[in-house]
């Protein structure tokens, strides 16, 4: 697929995610990374890297995700398996999910709906914390909560308490799918 190409803005950083994974993470995953979904499936790009970035309000600081620009309501799926850890209310991630799947957090940001009572609700969505989710379940509306000068996802991806490239996992899952593992 054609979109496969915008994922040369994580050069940078791809090198040491992949030793990363070797050393760790990929043990888990080696195998499995076709059954990864991609979090938004209609998306106009990626409006912001990983690594140390020039923030929307200026100031440099560090961002431990990547941004992908889709329209107002597009839906994000869950990227893998896994057990809701946290609903999230706050004046930088907006409303927002993390996810935990194995030794894997994933974390999703900016979406569009509500949270009360820790519960998060976007259209039939309703979510919150223990919830079990299967990859691909739709979990949320892409949305401009928090922090955010235009509607995308902000999609994260921590390892052991590390951030990992996002965008090198999802060259990862296009190259395993593509090879049909
Ligand atoms: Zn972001």
């Amino acid at each position: 697929m054609a979109h496969f190409t915008l994922w040369d803005c994580s050069k940078a950083s791809a090198g040491s995610l992949a030793v990363l994974l070797l050393s760790g993470g990929m043990a888990w995953a080696e195998a499995r990374w076709s059954q990864g979904v991609f979090p938004v499936a209609v998306f106009s790009g990626y409006t912001s890297h990983f690594g140390p970035r020039i923030g929307p309000f200026g100031g440099r600081e560090p961002h431990h995700g990547i941004d992908i620009a889709a329209p107002l309501g597009s839906p994000i799926r869950n990227w893998w398996g896994g057990v809701v850890q946290q609903v999230i209310n706050d004046g930088h991630c907006g409303l927002g999910l993390v996810i935990q799947s194995g030794p894997y957090e994933h974390v999703y940001c900016h979406l569009s709906g509500s949270v009360q009572g820790g519960v998060y609700r976007s259209g039939s969505v309703s979510l919150q914390a223990g919830n079990r989710l299967a990859s691909g379940t739709l979990i949320g509306h892409v949305g401009v909560s928090g922090r955010s000068t235009g509607p995308h996802l902000h999609w994260g991806v921590r390892y052991g308490g590390r951030w990992l490239n996002p965008a090198a996992i999802l060259r990862a899952m296009a190259a395993s799918q593509r090879q049909g593992r």
